[in-house]
């Protein structure tokens, strides 16, 4: 059974990949459709959005599984920001070190010792019949007083996890990997693809 990934970006194909290495699908990403362009994402919630990638792929590839992602940091001080905005938080292109700026910035001038903030992700799985399910994953944290360490992607480095002194900057990826948002959602996805497999 082939599974397609609503996703260009390397990093999360190779972590599907590893993780699903023990069940039977042959993994697949949009990047290996030419003529597959990726729709906008302006929905208003990360569900929102994981939905539209996934039913855009699914449109194209009907007869097998088509799973998509979509994810961001959450910030209760500032009303929910940078949410589904969390790419694009300083600006359309911006890098991730100027989204950080800018989101130190605002905690300093929002949020005084309010530093709470979650990292959040949405998987949606749709079947071969087209049946659409969801699996979430929360990484619960505060935001640090200024960026530290020079691993992993996006915050990182001014995201720290609950009940660590260390910014997920900090961390190996297999520490990050033990914790993360993402692969909480990953692990749920799995254990109902497998459940799938099994009843076949
Ligand atoms: P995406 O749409 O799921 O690729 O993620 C949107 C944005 O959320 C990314 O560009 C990052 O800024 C942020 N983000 C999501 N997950 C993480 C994470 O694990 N670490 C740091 N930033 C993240």
């Amino acid at each position: 059974m082939e599974l397609w990934l609503a996703t260009g970006n390397k990093g999360k194909l190779n972590e599907f990949k590893n993780l699903m290495d023990a069940l039977d699908f042959e993994i697949h990403s949009q990047d290996e459709l030419s003529y597959f362009s990726q729709p906008p994402e302006d929905g208003d919630s990360f569900q929102a959005n994981a939905l539209i990638k996934a039913r855009a792929l699914h449109s194209v590839k009907p007869e097998s599984w088509t799973v998509s992602d979509d994810s961001g940091l959450v910030v209760k001080g500032l009303g929910g920001l940078p949410g589904v905005h969390s790419a694009r938080y300083a600006g359309p292109k911006a890098q991730p070190s100027e989204n950080n700026a800018k989101l130190l910035k605002m905690m300093q001038i929002r949020c005084g010792s309010q530093r709470e903030a979650h990292f959040e992700c949405y998987l949606c799985a749709i079947s071969p019949a087209g049946d659409e399910h969801f699996f979430t994953g929360i990484l619960e944290g505060s935001i640090a007083e200024k960026a530290r360490g020079s691993g992993g992607f996006g915050y990182d480095p001014v995201f720290l996890p609950q009940g660590s002194d260390r910014t997920l900057g900090e961390m190996t990826s297999a520490e990050k990997n033990a914790i993360s948002h993402r692969s909480l959602a990953l692990k749920k996805l799995l254990q109902y693809l497998k459940e799938f497999s099994q009843l076949k």
